[in-house]
């Protein structure tokens, strides 16, 4: 087989403890040179999960907090460094949809140590939807169970006297909830997205989920 980021033929052979039967044959898709450009993150910033040298709060949570939000206790697995941009490119851009199964495991595994009553993941425009077929995050979360209770508004181009308007509502909060049987009335929310990066997305995304009844809302991204 061949490694799905750099086509490096990859030697799969099974170990003595795969063939016994005692550890789980997981074929890897990326070679080892590949994965280890991948930089897990280590130690970081306990509101938004940034790699950096403690834990303490950096300066864009402290702004969060200032703003009256609850942080987000952010969980992110991997720096966005060269290696995790060149793996979103192939994956989001290219619509390379098997590229999931790099992290997809690892993923899923993390998000289930965490607690949580449910997990919403941040949905794709329906325009992204039309173009590459998938919304990246579910497609990490493959094999478990979440609720896609958010969409993202559209504008209707027919409607341009109220365009700029609601242009400007957009930027602020760009998701409306979707009409659901679930409640989330006292429940504790995990939001998924594939990286985060301002944060204001996930925040804009907490906002409708407190509004909505969660006693609480965390997050976590594959990227940081
Ligand atoms: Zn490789
Ligand atoms: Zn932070």
């Amino acid at each position: 087989m061949n490694c799905q980021m750099c086509q490096n033929y990859i030697d799969n052979e099974l170990s003595l403890l795969q063939t016994l039967g005692l550890l789980k044959n997981q074929k890897k898709l990326i070679c080892q040179a590949c994965e280890s450009d991948f930089a897990v993150i280590t130690m970081s910033c306990s509101g938004c999960g940034r790699q950096q040298k403690s834990t303490q709060l950096c300066r864009d949570c402290r702004r969060w907090q200032q703003q009256g939000k609850i942080l987000l206790k952010h969980t992110a697995l991997y720096q966005y460094n060269d290696a995790m941009r060149s793996f979103m490119q192939q994956y989001k851009f290219n619509g390379d949809y098997k590229l999931r199964g790099i992290f997809n495991s690892k993923f899923i595994q993390i998000i289930k140590s965490l607690s949580k009553d449910v997990i919403v993941p941040i949905p794709v425009s329906e325009n992204t939807m039309k173009t590459r077929g998938f919304n990246q995050t579910t497609g990490l979360l493959e094999g478990i169970i979440y609720q896609e209770l958010l969409q993202v508004t559209t504008i209707k181009k027919s409607h341009q006297s109220q365009f700029n308007r609601k242009a400007r509502m957009l930027r602020q909060q760009p998701f409306t909830l979707k009409e659901s049987s679930i409640s989330l009335r006292g429940k504790h929310v995990l939001l998924v997205d594939d990286i985060y990066t301002t944060g204001n997305t996930l925040y804009h995304a907490a906002d409708l989920l407190y509004s909505a009844g969660a006693i609480n809302v965390k997050s976590i991204s594959l990227a940081r």
